[in-house]
């Protein structure tokens, strides 16, 4: 059985192309599975019925499945999915008055190890499929209630998703690329390449590749201003340090739909958030059409830094924009849900393992730092 959430529209034509079908038939299945949420054949009513027959003995359209739905106290929705294994995913769903962000995950953790992340602090998993990435927005598409709206109103709900949750998409380049094009195909979500975003810690050649293969809107976790201090807090920095990255930021600026790139920044209290390292970061990115975006570090159990003050992270925004640098601080949501990344996940590995320990004592293995 193959699941047709894995297929882009492209991939779909030609799956159904080999069983004589004429690509409209594509653009028809994908209109039903992703605008409308259908997800069983006999729904599909305007589809041949000897097709919806022959689909149902070789396909399904399967997302994965959701093992909980948190809501915090701001209207901040947290949702976790099973994706087989004892492994669980995460995707966050962001309201506000004029839109709604999704950030949903690339894959089961992440094998990168940012020093400040709790998914790094997990160990690497495996990749998300498509079906599980793109199966993200479709499962909260569901829950949020937009399939129901049918129409203009339900589009309102999610208008931008931002690939931030768990994992490195440019480590899973192929299936965040096919996912990004489901997201933006008119047959399919329909989103502008201006409103969907991926967070990347800075993997060069794969940047340059995604500038190549489906340009959306990039932020950069970039974290500090200087190669050694980025080299403890993002590992990856030791193989394509900071000249190389910005140079790869330049690169795909000339193909992105957005003239900037959003450098993200984690405020760590004592360790990135001084004036001298403001003024470095403006010297740093001084050739980059950017904006940052400060993010007041969440604290995790068993992590060792600290958040930064609010006094220090206003002063830090304040030498930036100083500088003409535009420059937002997250907004501490869902906080009482632990909406951070990798958090939730984190809690469920938790007891998890918590259990696994008690019953297969011999089994353990020293990778959770998290604990
Ligand atoms: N792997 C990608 C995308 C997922 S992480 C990346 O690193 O960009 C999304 C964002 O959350 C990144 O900017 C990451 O650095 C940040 N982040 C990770 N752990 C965090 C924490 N504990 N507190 C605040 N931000 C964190
Ligand atoms: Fe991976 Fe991003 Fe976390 Fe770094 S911050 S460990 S790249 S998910």
């Amino acid at each position: 059985m193959v699941n047709l959430l894995d297929f882009d529209v492209e991939g779909l034509t030609a799956f159904l192309a080999a069983r004589g079908e004429k690509p409209f038939r594509a653009k028809q299945v994908s209109r039903w599975m992703h605008r409308f949420g259908q997800s069983d054949f006999d729904g599909m009513t305007d589809i041949a019925r000897n097709l919806r027959e022959t689909l149902k003995t070789l396909a399904v359209i399967a997302p994965p499945a959701i093992i909980a739905d948190t809501r915090a106290g701001d209207g901040t929705r947290k949702f976790l999915f099973d994706v087989g294994g004892g492994n669980a995913v995460e995707a966050v769903f962001i309201p506000e008055d004029d839109r709604g962000t999704l950030c949903i995950s690339t894959q089961a953790g992440c094998a990168l190890d940012c020093s400040f992340c709790s998914t790094g602090k997990q160990g690497f998993n495996r990749n998300l499929t498509v079906a599980e990435i793109v199966g993200q927005l479709w499962q909260v598409r569901h829950a949020v209630g937009a399939y129901r709206e049918n129409g203009s109103q339900g589009e309102r709900l999610i208008t931008n998703v931002v690939l931030m949750g768990m994992g490195e998409p440019l480590s899973n380049l192929d299936n965040t690329v096919s996912a990004l094009r489901v997201l933006l195909d008119d047959h399919a979500y329909g989103l502008s390449r201006r409103r969907v975003t991926v967070s990347t810690s800075g993997l060069v050649p794969a940047l340059d590749r995604l500038r190549d293969e489906c340009p959306v809107a990039l932020a950069v976790s970039l974290h500090a201003p200087n190669d050694s201090l980025r080299d403890r807090l993002v590992p990856i920095n030791r193989k394509y340090p900071l000249s190389q990255l910005l140079a790869a930021c330049r690169r795909y600026l000339e193909k992105a739909p957005r003239d900037f790139v959003t450098f993200e920044y984690v405020m760590l209290d004592g360790v990135n958030d001084s004036e001298a390292q403001a003024n470095e970061l403006i010297a740093l990115t001084r050739e980059v059409p950017c904006k940052f975006n400060l993010i007041p570090f969440n604290p995790f159990p068993g992590s060792s830094y600290r958040r930064s003050s609010p006094i220090r992270i206003r002063r830090f925004a304040e030498i930036l924009m100083a500088a003409g640098v535009v420059t937002t601080t997250r907004k501490t949501r869902g906080d009482d849900i632990d909406a951070a990344c990798g958090q939730l996940a984190g809690q469920v590995l938790d007891r998890t393992e918590r259990t696994a320990r008690r019953t297969f004592a011999l089994r353990l293995e020293p990778r959770e730092v998290c604990r």
